[in-house]
Order: structure tokens, then C-alpha cells, then sequence
């Protein structure tokens, strides 16, 4: 059986390797990144970076099971690759003890056996110093098998170990798909390509081949803080943070990681408010634009009381989007005998993304859906 896969991000790669695995003939379609941003007129992904949170524990069990999923098979992927792109320094959940999201994180940490510490915010604060946490907080530390991992990294790591394991790779982008009893036809800028099956992994892009999934594209803004070496030596033990505030927003934390640019950055993200984007025009604009300053600025702020005395230049900032769906679960779904689509990180997908590609990969093979993840019973939760 011929499967094509349609989007070499995080998900339709992961998948890509499972399909070349499991001995199928796999063709992973989707562009390198662009070079220079500003000018580039074709679709764009949101693992454009160098660090995404990892962590075990979740506040929703099946985000939870996917992500340990994952993290357990991290050092395959890197054997398989001679690519490294986990770094396990170790993650912070923290919110008001009695909200919650933090009983749920509890729940999730007491059924799962994974390993963590439990800590008031007056520990924390003495256990992470160069970090702020409320004395009415309750932190919950992963030390082990959790951290950040390299999104672009991974993206390049499963395409190599898919070429590997048998898949061909073709660097371009995907027009538009037709389907018939023979197979489907996908039609790209020079060529056409046949398939029996097709599985559609475009991410936030995925409106522009499949306009009709009920997905919701948001514009984010993250911003990053450039620190000098000898900064970075005095955070060298901090962690990832993920917080979920009293007020409903949930500043993340990434501890410095060097960039392409050889520098280093903190990174911080979670939007002050949701920017629909409303098509995949919208969203090449979006990526164009360079995010919102005034995003940069507030959250750049935030990272400053976060991290008292923090030595830091002017943030800079980066456009990204998230893909959700009404149900905040990812779609892992057969459309018709031809089409399967797996879409929807619900801006968390990054670490749990190989996992959810073995998922659609059975799913491409013939395999049933998982019905929490199907077309109809995410509709259902509008
Ligand atoms: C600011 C930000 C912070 C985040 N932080 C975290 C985090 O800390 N932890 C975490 O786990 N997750 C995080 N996420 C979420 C995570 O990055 C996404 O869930 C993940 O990238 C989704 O993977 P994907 O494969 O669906 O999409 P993508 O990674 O975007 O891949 C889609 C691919 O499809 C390709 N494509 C699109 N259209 C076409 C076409 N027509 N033809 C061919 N190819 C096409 C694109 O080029 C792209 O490579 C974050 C996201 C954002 C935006």
C-alpha cells in the first residue's frame, strides 16, 4: 500500500517513521523552512524554533498518556537519527493550590506513578531561587524524563530516521488533493503524486486543503530574551515552567537555550488574548507580520517579575499558531476510504507529536480510529 503523507512537521513526520516502520511504501510531502520569512508567499509550520515544554504529567489524562508515550521512545528517535533534540532539564507545573487545574495535575501525578515532587511555593522558591512563585501556590516538579525538547530538531530527527527506514521525502508543497475509486491524485507546483492513501498533517495550514474540519487557527506571539553567558551559567539549573493563573492565562517559561544565531534566549509565551485567524491567507500573513510588539512587550514584562534581578536584553519577538479543536483534543480521523487527517497540537502537541503520529499512522493502515479523536465526537463538543 502507497501512503503519502501531507505535512513534514511534527506529527506528519513522526507518522512518516511509523508508516516506514510498519513496512509500508511512504511518501512524506511538505517544504523545509523558509529562509527569510517576510517574503515568502507558501505555507508555514509552528515548529519554526528551538524549544518546546516536555513534560509527563498533564491536566488532561489523554495529553498525559500521549506525551509519556513519547517521551519514552525520545531516545530512539535520536538513536535512529544521530540527532539530538531532548534536553531533560526538568519541569515546574505551579498554580493556586486550591484551583483546579492543580488538583488535576495532582490526580494525574498520584495515578500515574511518575516521578515529581510536590511543593508549596515557599519550597519552590527555595529550591528554584532564581524563579518567583506565590507562597499560595502549589509546584509540582518532574526532575526527570522532562524538560524541553528542539522542535525543529525533532521535525529534521524523524524525517532522517523515516529516509531510513525506507520513505521518500519530497520538499514541496501540496496544491491539492483529489480522490477516486483508483486512489487520490495530490498535485503539487510540477508534478502530480499517487497514492492509496492520503494522510493530511498540515497543522495550521490544514484549512487551505481541508477547508471544512471544525478547527480553530490562533495567532501567538512568544518573545525571547537574550542572556549573556555568565547569566546563563547562574539559571543553569532552571527548568521548564508551565503556570496556570488565578485570571485564566498561562504563562510558559523556557529555561536559556542557544539558538541558530549560536545566542542564547529565555523564552516566554501565552497570549493575553485569542487572534482568530480565520483562513490559511490569514495565516501566511500572520507568520509575515512578525507577531504583535505590544504581545512581546507585556510578556517580556511578565518574564522580568517572574524572574527577579534577571539579566536580559530587549525581547525579540516571533509569530507561531496553534490549531484547536472545540473538543482541545487533537483530530485523528478517516474522512473517506482515501483521506485520514491528524491535526490539532491544541498548543501542546510538540512533545506528545510522535505518538500522535503512530496513532494516525495505524489509523492509515487500515487500523479504527480512537473515538474520542474522531471527526463526529469533536463536533459533538462544540
Ligand atoms: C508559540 C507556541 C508554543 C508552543 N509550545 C509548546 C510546548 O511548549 N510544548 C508542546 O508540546 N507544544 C507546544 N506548542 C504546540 C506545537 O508546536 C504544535 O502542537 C505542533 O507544532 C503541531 O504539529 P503539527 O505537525 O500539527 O504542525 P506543524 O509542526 O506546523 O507541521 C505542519 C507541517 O505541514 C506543512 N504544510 C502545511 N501545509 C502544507 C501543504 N499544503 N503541503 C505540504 N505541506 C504543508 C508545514 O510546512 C509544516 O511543516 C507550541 C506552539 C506554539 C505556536
Amino acid at each position: 500500500m502507497r501512503i503519502a503523507v501531507v505535512g513534514r512537521g511534527l506529527i506528519g513526520s513522526a507518522a512518516a517513521r511509523h508508516l516506514a516502520l510498519a513496512g509500508a511504501e511512504v511518501i512524506l510531502i511538505g517544504p523545509d523552512e523558509p529562509e527569510d520569512r517576510s517574503s515568502h508567499t507558501g505555507v508555514f509550520a509552528s515548529h519554526y524554533d528551538e524549544g518546546r515544554i516536555t513534560r509527563q504529567l498533564d491536566s488532561h489524562p489523554f495529553w498525559a498518556e500521549v506525551s509519556r508515550a513519547s517521551i519514552a521512545r525520545y531516545a530512539e528517535i535520536e538513536a535512529a537519527s544521530d540527532l539530538r533534540f531532548f534536553t531533560a532539564a526538568g519541569a515546574l507545573h505551579a498554580g493556586p493550590a486550591t484551583s483546579d487545574w492543580i488538583a488535576r495535575i495532582g490526580a494525574g501525578a498520584d495515578a500515574s506513578g511518575v516521578p515529581h515532587r510536590r511543593m508549596t511555593g515557599t519550597e519552590a522558591a527555595e529550591a528554584f531561587p532564581m524563579l518567583w512563585f506565590s507562597p499560595d501556590w502549589t509546584v509540582f516538579h518532574e526532575a526527570a524524563s522532562a524538560g524541553y525538547i528542539s522542535p525543529r530538531r525533532l521535525v529534521l530527527a524523524q524525517t532522517r530516521a523515516a529516509e531510513r527506514a525506507g520513505a521518500q521525502v519530497i520538499r514541496a508543497e501540496v496544491t491539492g488533493i483529489d480522490t477516486g475509486d483508483s486512489g487520490a491524485t495530490l498535485r503539487l507546483a510540477d508534478r502530480t503524486v499517487q497514492a492509496d492513501t492520503v494522510l493530511v498533517a498540515t497543522g495550521g495550514f490544514t484549512p487551505g486543503l481541508l477547508p471544512d474540519l471544525p478547527l480553530t487557527v490562533y495567532a501567538r506571539t512568544v518573545a525571547l530574551l537574550e542572556v549573556d553567558a555568565m547569566e546563563a551559567t547562574r539559571l543553569a539549573a532552571m527548568p521548564s515552567m508551565v503556570t496556570m493563573l488565578e485570571n485564566g492565562r498561562d504563562p510558559y517559561i523556557l529555561p536559556p537555550i542557544r539558538y541558530p544565531d549560536g545566542r542564547r534566549y529565555l523564552k516566554i509565551g501565552g497570549d493575553p488574548d485569542d487572534l482568530v485567524l480565520r483562513d490559511a491567507q490569514d495565516a501566511r500573513a500572520w507568520f509575515r507580520s512578525g507577531g504583535r510588539p505590544e504581545v512581546g512587550a507585556a510578556l517580556a514584562e511578565h518574564l522580568h517579575r517572574r524572574m527577579p534581578g534577571l539579566r536580559a536584553a530587549a525581547p525579540v519577538i516571533a509569530p507561531c499558531v496553534t490549531t484547536f479543536t472545540p473538543g482541545d483534543l487533537p483530530l485523528i480521523d478517516r474522512l473517506d476510504p482515501r483521506r485520514c487527517v491528524a491535526v490539532a497540537g491544541c498548543g501542546k502537541g510538540a512533545k506528545c507529536s510522535d505518538e500522535l503520529g503512530r496513532r494516525a499512522a495505524e489509523l492509515a493502515l487500515g487500523g479504527a480510529p480512537d473515538p474520542r479523536l474522531t471527526l463526529s465526537a469533536l463536533t459533538e463538543a462544540a
